[in-house]
């Protein structure tokens, strides 16, 4: 069961006065289940898993914008290049090669997002600050002309503890802005910085999130 409309109205325009998108995750959760928030208006939709969210494409409308929010292994990248919206997993210049390869096969722009290490806990997936700066001063990457780097993820470590919430959201905010500047400087596409779940994404906005990805505020608790 998803929330109501009105609560679901409700989220929108906490985003809305952020000027934020907010992408529904919606792994776990049946075909019907994103139907029900489509319906309502709902069109950007993440998932973690290249498996589920092809299989739930199928089932759905094609306007859905789909998002790629979990690790991607190089060997799945073929299967969701030819339609993907935003990846926001990039976390090695190994995906990223991958993704301008197949992306220049079927000669597409695919849009991306790097992912950051900024929490505590010591999570596997994401890139250190030193290794993101060296993937974009390669010469691999100067001639990547089919992946368009649109912004930063990041996931916060999972605590109620608010000040180490803002302290690494605003780390992911200011590696942001140190990218822009001497990166993405001029480059309007480089503006995304997608941070804040179900349980933080009010803080996330406080600090600078352009896109929040929610799942059980909207879809209930995953079994
Ligand atoms: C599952 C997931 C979310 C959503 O988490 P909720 O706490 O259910 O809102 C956001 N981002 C990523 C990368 C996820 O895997």
């Amino acid at each position: 069961m998803i929330i109501s409309s009105s609560a679901y109205r409700n989220i929108r325009r906490q985003l809305d006065a952020h000027d934020a998108t907010l992408v529904a995750v919606s792994k776990t959760k049946p075909a019907e289940a994103v139907m029900e928030l489509y319906e309502q208006g709902q069109r950007d939709f993440g998932e973690n898993r290249v498996q589920e969210l092809l299989a739930k494409r199928e089932q759905l409308p094609e306007d859905i914008r789909w998002h790629l929010i979990g690790h991607l292994q190089t060997n799945k990248v073929k299967y969701i290049v030819p339609f993907v919206h935003l990846i926001h997993s990039v976390d090695s210049a190994k995906v990223l090669k991958e993704i301008q390869k197949q992306a220049a096969r079927i000669e597409r722009r695919v849009d991306v997002l790097l992912q950051f290490k900024i929490a505590r806990e010591d999570t596997k997936y994401g890139l250190e600050w030193e290794e993101a700066r060296e993937i974009l001063q390669s010469e691999a990457y100067r001639q990547m002309n089919y992946v368009r780097i649109c912004g930063v993820m990041g996931m916060a470590t999972f605590t109620e503890d608010e000040a180490l919430l803002r302290q690494e959201f605003r780390k992911l905010d200011h590696y942001f802005r140190q990218l822009k500047s001497e990166f993405f400087a001029g480059d309007p596409a480089f503006r995304e910085r997608s941070m804040g779940m179900s349980s933080d994404y009010a803080i996330a906005l406080e600090e600078g999130s352009t896109m929040v990805r929610i799942g059980t505020l909207l879809f209930g608790e995953r079994s």
